[in-house]
C-alpha cells in the first residue's frame, strides 16, 4: 500500500491513528475536509484519537505527498488525499457545497507570464464562487 511505503521510506511507522486519518481522507476523496471534520470520522475508526494527533498526521501526509492542503479561501485549512491530479473547486455561495473542477487553463496564463515577465510561477490558486445546480436563482 502506498501509505506504508511512503511512511517507511521516511522512517515512520503505520499506527492505527495514522491509518484512521488516512482512511478518512481516502474515503472522502474529492471532498476537502477540515482537521475537525477528519477528527469526527477518525474517532469511529480509532477511538481516543485527539485533534493534535490528527493535525500531526495531516502535516506528515502532506510532507510525504500522500495528502495535500486545499486552498479554499476560508479561514481554516482543508485537506484531501493527493490524487496527483490537478483540480480546483467551485463553491456554492448559497448552500456551501463544493464541486470539483478538473479543467484548468492556468498553464496558458503561465505561458504568457513566462513570455512577458521574468517571474517564475510555481503554483497558482483559482477561486470560483457561484450557484450549484440546486441553488440556481429562479429555480423552483
Ligand atoms: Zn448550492
Ligand atoms: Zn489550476
Ligand atoms: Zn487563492
Amino acid at each position: 500500500m502506498e501509505l506504508s511505503r511512503r511512511l517507511s521510506s521516511r522512517g515512520y511507522r503505520r499506527t492505527r491513528q495514522r491509518d484512521a486519518v488516512f482512511d478518512v481522507l481516502a474515503e472522502n476523496a474529492g471532498r476537502p475536509m477540515k482537521a475537525e471534520e477528519v477528527l469526527v470520522l477518525a474517532k469511529e475508526k480509532a477511538p481516543g484519537i485527539g485533534i493534535a494527533t490528527v493535525y500531526r498526521a495531516l502535516e506528515l501526509f502532506v510532507e510525504l505527498g500522500v495528502a495535500q492542503q486545499v486552498h479554499l479561501h476560508e479561514r481554516s485549512q482543508h485537506y484531501e488525499v493527493d490524487t496527483g491530479h490537478h483540480h480546483h473547486y467551485m463553491v456554492c455561495v448559497s448552500c456551501g457545497s463544493r464541486e470539483q473542477l478538473d479543467a484548468c487553463t492556468m498553464d496558458k496564463l503561465e505561458d504568457v507570464i513566462k513570455d512577458e515577465t521574468d517571474f517564475l510561477v510555481t503554483s497558482h490558486c483559482l477561486g470560483l464562487w457561484g450557484y450549484c445546480s440546486s441553488c440556481l436563482p429562479g429555480k423552483a
